[in-house]
């Protein structure tokens, strides 16, 4: 059966899966989504058999259905390779009776790597399907990760060319590194006056901006989006929550049908909702426990029914989470208000115009598959640091939250089903605060090098490449811009 994708603002023609990845982002400001949810059509005890690259084609085949078997092959194939330093790609480890699910095995040691190594071949490949001679630009707001992860999969990828804009002094010192010594000729990164919010709104605005669009084909290029909006980010996330629940009943953690819970560390509610469309899909999945960090507009959501992104935004040491606007969100109200444009774009009108929305309470029913909860920083290092103590095992403070949110759900419900934990991020991409919660006499008069290599000895775990790569490369992005600059930034580096 084919699958279509139609906006989740507007009654439009549904397209292919291949115009859906080129676009990112429908013309009217909505998200696609799938027109059917499939479903897995094999026990899984035959999918626990596969390797990570099959069952990424069992899932991703599903979904993608105007691709061809071989080129979304070569497609996983080219994604999921060496570049991860395990063969598992996303191993499962065990620690005081919880099971972590580390993403970050990638190059850039954060999950975004598990769907970025992948939506390069994705956009070329659909390029190539669908007659496209223009180059794409790809254009991407970061809190910290996806600019990174996007960029080493986009760097000197022909016919392709990446912006990223960063909160200047909202992401760590490592994430500001990593970007700004990025290589590649096709490459540009940008800092800006503003938090990540500012920089998403920027990008969306010129994403939908006719001008820029026709400026740009008049030059041969064409906009796509590298951020979690774009289907073809949020398909490789679901693989790897089957991946899980295949793993554990492989190694005889669990019995075929028995359900887990999926504790998820939440911003942009990317993450997530993958797990979500793994459950829609037939995985058996009890609750999924969002975890938000002291930016908790999410845990309010799901208490009250009202989104209101009017707060103050906070800076936490979990900052790829510092997130007001959870722009994936919009697919899960799409679905909960029975798939009907008209009413999902009444609240993300009201989001845009007031800063807020409320909904109802029939589709307030339909959440009953989430439960959320946030901690604090206090909460999440006393957790980062009880968990080391404990197991000596070392979490970074993305997955931290996680931790400390799926600690107290257990507490508060008694529920003991298995739970795995996404773990998000490799502690010694924010060693900063990872040895402040683990070791806090360890910091005074140490730089963040210095603190990575405490971190290793006392972790019993070696540096990844990603940050011995980092210690000696040079500054190649200086740019810092105010977010009204955005537009014109874009056209300087494309020469327009
Ligand atoms: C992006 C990110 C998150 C949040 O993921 P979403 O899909 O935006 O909810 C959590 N942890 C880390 C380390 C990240 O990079």
């Amino acid at each position: 059966m084919d699958i279509l994708y139609r906006s989740t603002r507007s009654n439009a023609a549904p397209i292919t899966a291949s115009k859906a990845i080129l676009q990112g982002l429908s013309p009217d400001g909505g998200l696609f989504v799938p027109e059917t949810m499939p479903v897995f059509d094999k026990p899984f005890s035959e999918l626990a058999e596969m390797s990570y690259q099959e069952l990424a084609y069992e899932v991703m085949s599903k979904f993608f259905t105007d691709f061809t078997e071989e080129e979304l092959r070569t497609c996983i194939e080219n994604a999921y390779d060496s570049k991860f330093d395990t063969e598992k790609i996303a191993p499962l480890v065990k620690k005081d009776g919880v099971y972590f699910l580390e993403l970050f095995h990638g190059r850039t040691i954060a999950f975004k790597d598990m769907a970025l190594s992948i939506l390069p071949h994705f956009i070329t490949m659909a390029a190539k399907k669908n007659g496209v001679k223009n180059n794409i630009l790809i254009l991407t707001a970061t809190s910290g990760d996806t600019g990174k992860a996007a960029m080493a999969g986009f760097a000197d990828v022909p016919g392709t060319k990446i912006m990223v804009f960063f909160p200047d002094g909202g992401v760590s010192n490592i994430q500001r590194l990593q970007m700004v010594t990025q290589r590649g000729e096709n490459t540009c990164v940008v800092a800006i006056h503003g938090n990540f919010d500012d920089a998403q709104t920027a990008v969306k605005k010129i994403f939908n901006d006719p001008q820029m669009a026709a400026d740009l084909a008049a030059n041969g290029y064409q906009f796509s989006s590298a951020n979690s909006i774009n289907i073809g980010r949020l398909v490789p996330q679901i693989v790897y929550y089957v991946y899980a629940y295949c793993t554990l009943l492989k190694e005889g953690e669990i019995r075929e049908g028995d359900k887990i819970n999926i504790t998820v560390p939440t911003g942009n509610f990317g993450n997530i909702l993958a797990a979500y469309y793994g459950k829609l899909m037939g995985l058996p999945v009890g609750k999924l426990i969002c975890a938000s960090n002291d930016n908790k507009v999410l845990f309010d959501f799901f208490r009250t029914g009202e989104y209101d992104r009017k707060r103050k935004f906070i800076l936490t040491s979990s900052p790829s989470m510092d997130i007001l606007i959870s722009s994936n969100l919009e697919r899960l109200i799409y679905r909960i208000c029975g798939n009907d444009p008209e009413k999902n774009r009444a609240l993300m009108e009201s989001l845009a115009g007031n800063g807020s929305y409320t909904i109802t309470d029939e589709m307030r029913r339909e959440l009953s598959d989430f439960y959320a909860g946030y901690a604090s920083e206090e909460e999440n290092f006393a957790g980062i640091r009880e968990l080391y103590e404990k197991t000596g095992y070392v979490i970074d403070t993305h997955t931290g939250i996680g931790n400390a949110v799926y600690r107290r759900y257990r507490e508060e419900t008694g529920d003991t089903t298995p739970t795995v934990i996404a773990s998000t991020a490799s502690p010694f991409k924010f060693a900063g605060s990872v040895m402040r919660a683990i070791a806090p006499q360890e910091l005074p008069g140490k730089n963040d090098f210095e603190l990575i290599d405490t971190l290793a000895k006392l972790s019993g775990t070696k540096e990844p490449y990603a940050i011995t790569d980092i210690r000696t490369a040079p500054v190649r992005h200086k740019t810092v811009v105010d977010a009204e600059e955005m537009p014109g930034t874009v056209r300087s580096f494309l020469g327009i």
